[in-house]
């Protein structure tokens, strides 16, 4: 099935998801002078990827968000799509709104646990306010047990570690081995002896009972925590940082027929999902058998826009190809191990191309804004006191 569009004037691209890909996609859609509209349920885009070091670094958490209407203006609509309607060629909003698409990119991303993802229907001010309650509930800890020994487990323990080496920090991890397996057997090694270095607890091999009962993110003295594998732990507060799904709300009537068991759209090598030629999906949404991964997405981003473009014009279309994995764990502000190109770097690398700044500043020009710092009172959430400081 195709565009029902009879020229260039006609097109209106409908972005639905203003994560990495997103945002990308918005960019190269704004700079190409095609009509296009980003929807998404926040006002601020997430840079989730430094979500970890905005979990205990006091002030960090506003240049992690960055608001939308200031880059994409009235091409930016806040809103959740409950429903995408392929025979009207429209996207419905929760409320009622519906929004005629010529094309569409499905870039909805993935969901998980409070501190690595917030997906959560709230404003800006409430989004920051949030990380940095987390931050003082850390600071009151005196030990944190940190569930999930993927990267977000791995690079949370380390951040504790690092920022407060006082703290009692365990991992626990339902396997052995840690972070991504997609990763050289040589980094994860590297990544587990970071750890014990920086003095993080290693419990692999088990898997935390009842986690769905578990008060996670807030400071109690003597929380109980027991394993699969009969061991008990005595922390006093608890992070998850393990189990991310697909977000196919948005889709999942319309397009079930196309969806992997994941929740995740098939994609053919231009990235439209089967059985169409208007509608794209990309990043963490789009089912290609590869790491999840903002760096990703913003490669599917390029890919999808330059095939509408080719599309419009009758060129011949682009294809995806997947790369070797590069990917950089950081293992808090001065340690990280990871791999370019299937190749891996030496960690004093790892600090200067990530671990330091954590890509704030990639987002920050990709979105066309200078972070200009905001005092917030965090006491007493609505008082905001602006000073200007451009960084
Ligand atoms: C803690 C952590 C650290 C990471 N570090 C790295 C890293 O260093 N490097 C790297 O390459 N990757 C990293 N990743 C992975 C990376 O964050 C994801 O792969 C990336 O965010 C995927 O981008 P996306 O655009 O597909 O989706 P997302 O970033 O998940 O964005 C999806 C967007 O869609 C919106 N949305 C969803 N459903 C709807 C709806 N129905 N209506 C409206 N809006 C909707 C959401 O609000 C969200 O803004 C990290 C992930 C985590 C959790």
């Amino acid at each position: 099935m195709g565009a029902q569009q009879s020229s260039v004037n006609d097109v209106h691209v409908v972005v639905v998801g203003g994560g990495f890909g997103g945002i990308t996609a918005a960019q190269h859609l704004k700079s190409q002078g095609l009509k296009f509209t980003l929807i998404d349920m926040r006002d601020a885009f997430h840079h989730n990827v430094a979500a970890l070091r905005a979990s205990v670094q006091p002030g960090f958490a506003q240049r992690t968000f960055i608001p939308y209407a200031e880059t994409f203006g009235d091409s930016f609509v806040q809103g959740r799509v409950d429903r995408v309607d392929t025979a009207r060629q429209t996207v419905c909003l929760q409320g009622g709104t519906e929004m005629f698409f010529s094309h569409l990119i499905l870039c909805t991303g993935t969901d998980g646990s409070f501190p690595g993802k917030y997906n959560t229907v709230a404003s800006y001010h409430t989004a920051i306010q949030t990380y940095e309650n987390l931050v003082k509930q850390i600071q009151a800890a005196d030990s944190v047990l940190v569930v999930g020994g993927g990267a977000s487990g791995v690079e949370m323990a380390a951040e504790i570690k690092t920022e407060y080496p006082e703290k009692k920090v365990v991992l626990v991890h339902s396997r052995i081995g840690l972070a991504d397996p997609e990763l050289l057997p040589s980094v994860r090694q590297e990544a587990k002896e970071v750890l014990l270095r920086k003095g993080v607890e290693l419990l692999l091999g088990h898997k935390v009972n009842s986690l769905s009962e578990l008060r996670l993110n807030k400071t109690h003295k003597n929380t109980v925590v027991t394993t699969d594998k009969g061991e008990t732990l005595i922390t006093e507060l608890v992070i998850n940082c393990s189990g991310l799904r697909i977000n196919s709300e948005a889709y999942k009537e319309e397009l079930s027929g196309c969806m992997s068991n994941s929740g995740a759209l098939k994609v053919n090598q231009h990235l439209q999902v089967l059985g169409f030629t208007n509608i794209f999906a990309i990043g963490d949404c789009a089912d290609i058998k590869e790491p999840k991964m903002a760096y990703h997405a913003q490669l599917h981003a390029s890919v999808a826009v330059n095939n509408i473009i080719c599309g419009l014009s009758g060129k011949q279309l682009t294809s995806y190809h997947t790369g070797n994995v590069t990917m950089l764990l950081a293992m808090g502000r001065d340690d990280g191990v990871g791999q370019f190109n299937a190749v891996k770097l030496p960690r004093f690398l790892v600090v200067l191309g990530k671990s330091r700044d954590l890509l704030l500043w990639k987002s920050w020009r990709e979105m066309g804004q200078k972070y200009t710092h905001t005092e917030i009172n965090t006491d007493t959430p609505d008082a905001v006191e602006e000073i200007h400081c451009e960084n």
